[in-house]
């Protein structure tokens, strides 16, 4: 934990060891400590954050080891995935202007009545207002879960007693809605239909229904505990899939027996395990769901093309998943909206990065930490005006909501994308039955979900008075250039020409943020040039389906003319932790983000589409607007078959295994009874 110096911050060893004497030096005044920073936590913050801080800050629950409750953690914003693992470790999160708090301070909380005073004098330094007064029972019980837990057994307890099932005397609980909206965005009304109401308002609490899940392997030993300690046997969640993308490439001991012991885990609990090579969670996750309905995931990128995800920490990913329903304070929405059309070299990356650019420009977004104004934050991304996109594309707006500290995001597209994905998508959940993958069980029941969602697709839409905390609008026409993320924070954007010629070191085409029609662009561009390029160009894409057909298509053997080194399907550079760039590089990526460190230490690292990395692989700097348009000229006229997406309805292998595959008439009655009966 703040392992790099920073204001205030002073660690034992750089980028290694963080500030352990100078936490000891402040516990030794005997005094709780409570974490304060003006960006607390990022859109990725999960249970290991949370227990790093807790480890410093918290208390010791009796009786069980390693883990830690309670603790204060203050921020002027608080991420919300960080914010609600907060809330399900017991501890107090609290947003509020920090500029009067200073390290070392002595100060005295009082949550009641929201004001932060000078230790023992009435001198306030800061106000504040709970999110919920939910928070403080939270905190009494020593987490959500439990509390949830403690009020349904409470409720039952008294019906047993012969009372009411009402807890509201010994509870606090949720505020009601006033009245009902002029209208529902699409996010209301997907959450609505998962809790079997037409919509929620936003501050509405619910519990919405957990359709699928995921777990990614560096939170899934955790989510595993957690399981355990909810003693679940067998998941409730419809479907719940587990993926090994993280730590497949480079594991340590420790990830080996993960490798070995997860997946009959989740397995026989009736999840569904995929397999260490496979590639990202969500390249395969997507191409599980349902549209329109709800779901949750230990990846904060866990942020579905169709339908919309809440990610969340282990504890609350596994409550998901053990339970089906996830407690969920609605969030507010933001709706962007594209409109025009997009111009000739301009790329969807470009258009993921105009949403921070453009809202910067509207003062809705600001980049300095201190006195961060950021309209995203904790609230719902809801964008339209790109209805044709196919779902791969769509993932690449909601995937990036991530990194504005969104709380989730959806997309508004046209029924015949969302088809054309399920059907392909059918084929691979037999495919992969035939494979062996499991449990069986769950993919047929999904499979079953699927045809027949595409017997009768009927999708959901906004109404017309529907309210959002902000309006953003984008015309495709005033993007004449890519835009980049500027090292080293995703909000920070520039056009390329603002950045032209700035040397590139090395260069990543991998992550989630790509497909299949990435590798086809930067390949094309890459055999143009014929021979190896000045940079280091790291390749991985994110299947090994992905890996396959490109190898098939040639462009594994134009990477290897180019001097790439092929990473093996997976998160790769963008995990962080795994393979590095060279310390102080500067790096052009298509990662999902470049917070400082992440790719290397002291890198300086771009964001920017794979068609642009690969220019700049080529020429080592990042190229001119002009000098970018021509080489996008050869990629533009071959589009069609750049940018074709794996369509395994249309792949005669996985047609033909597919095709072994009968989904049972049980599975079949269920799913109709489902999709007549909601979620
Ligand atoms: S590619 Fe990066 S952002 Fe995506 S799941 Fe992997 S580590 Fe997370």
């Amino acid at each position: 934990m703040l392992k790099n110096s920073r204001d205030g911050i002073h660690p034992e060893k750089e980028g290694e060891i963080g500030p352990l004497k100078q936490i000891a030096d402040l516990q030794a005044q005997g005094h709780p400590l409570a974490y304060v920073g003006d960006v607390v936590g990022t859109g990725s913050s999960r249970k290991s954050a949370t227990n790093s801080l807790l480890w410093f800050m918290g208390e010791d629950i009796p009786h069980v080891p390693n883990i830690k409750s309670g603790g204060v953690c203050i921020g002027d914003k608080i991420a919300p995935i960080f914010f609600n693992t907060m809330e399900d470790s017991g501890a107090l999160p609290l947003e509020m202007d920090v500029t009067g708090l200073n390290t070392g301070d002595v100060i005295d909380i009082y949550p009641r009545e929201g004001r932060v005073t000078q230790s023992g004098t009435d001198t306030v330094l800061s106000t504040f207002g709970l999110k919920t007064p939910v928070i403080l029972d939270e905190v009494r019980a020593g987490g959500r879960i439990p509390l949830i837990i403690g009020r349904g057994l409470t409720s039952k307890a008294r019906v047993a007693l012969g009372r009411d099932a009402s807890v509201a005397d010994t509870f606090r609980l949720p505020d009601e809605p006033n009245g009902t909206p002029a209208g529902y965005t699409l996010a209301q009304k997907m959450v609505g239909q998962a809790c079997g109401v037409s919509g929620v308002v936003p501050g509405q609490y619910c519990e919405p229904a957990m359709t699928t899940v995921g777990s990614q392997d560096t939170t899934g030993p955790m989510t595993r505990d957690e399981l355990k300690s909810l003693a679940c046997l067998g998941f409730s969640a419809d479907l719940v899939m587990q993926s090994f993308c993280h730590t497949a490439a480079y594991p340590k001991p420790v990830d080996v027996v993960t490798h070995h012991t997860l997946p009959d885990f989740i397995r026989t609990r009736g999840g569904v395990s995929l397999r260490p090579g496979d590639g990202i969670i969500h390249s395969w996750l997507n191409r599980m769901l349902i549209p329109d309905t709800v779901g949750t995931g230990g990846d904060s990128h866990t942020r579905f093309p169709i339908g919309i995800s809440f990610p969340a920490g282990s504890g609350l990913v596994a409550f998901a998943g053990a339970t089906g329903v996830m407690p969920l304070d609605m969030p507010e929405s933001v709706l962007v909206r594209f409109a025009g059309e997009m111009q000739p070299g301009v790329t969807l990356r470009d258009l993921v990065q105009a949403i921070p650019y453009t809202a910067e420009k509207m003062g809705l977004l600001t980049v300095a930490k201190q006195g961060k104004k950021n309209i995203f934050s904790g609230k719902i991304l809801e964008i339209e005006g790109l209805p044709q996109l196919k779902c791969e594309q769509a993932f690449e707006l909601s995937d990036a909501s991530a990194e504005r500290s969104a709380a989730g995001c959806t997309i508004k597209l046209d029924e015949d994308p969302i088809k054309e994905y399920l059907q392909s998508n059918v084929v691979m959940l037999k495919w992969m039955i035939a494979e062996g993958y499991g449990d069986a069980r769950t993919l047929e029941r999904r499979i079953a979900r699927m045809d027949e969602w595409l017997a009768n697709p009927v999708l959901l839409e906004a109404d017309s008075g529907a309210d959002y905390a902000a309006v953003i609008d984008i015309n495709l026409a005033d993007i004449k250039e890519p835009i980049l993320a500027l090292p080293n924070d995703p909000d920070a954007s520039a056009t390329l020409s603002d950045v032209a010629g700035e040397h590139i070191d090395e260069v990543f085409i991998g992550s989630c943020m790509t497909n299949i029609g990435h590798f086809r662009a930067a390949g094309k561009l890459l055999k143009e040039f014929g021979a190896p390029v000045p940079t280091r160009l790291w390749v991985c894409p994110p299947t090994k389906m992905d890996e396959a057909q490109l190898t098939s298509e040639g462009y594994y053997s134009i990477f290897g003319t180019a001097g790439a080194r092929t990473e093996m399907p997976g998160c790769s550079l963008c995990m962080g932790n795994q393979a590095r760039v060279a310390p102080k590089s500067t790096v052009v990526s298509t990662s999902t983000r470049n917070f400082p460190n992440r790719l290397g230490q002291g890198a300086n690292v771009y964001l920017a589409s794979a068609e642009l990395a690969a220019v700049a692989s080529i020429l080592g700097r990042l190229p001119t607007a002009d000098e970018y348009r021509d080489y996008m000229k050869g990629v533009d006229s071959t589009a069609a078959d750049t940018y074709r997406y794996l369509n395994f309805d249309e792949l005669p292998d996985f047609v033909e295994r597919a095709d072994s595959v009968e989904i049972s008439s049980e599975m079949k009655e269920a799913a109709h009874r489902l999709q007549c009966g909601g979620n």
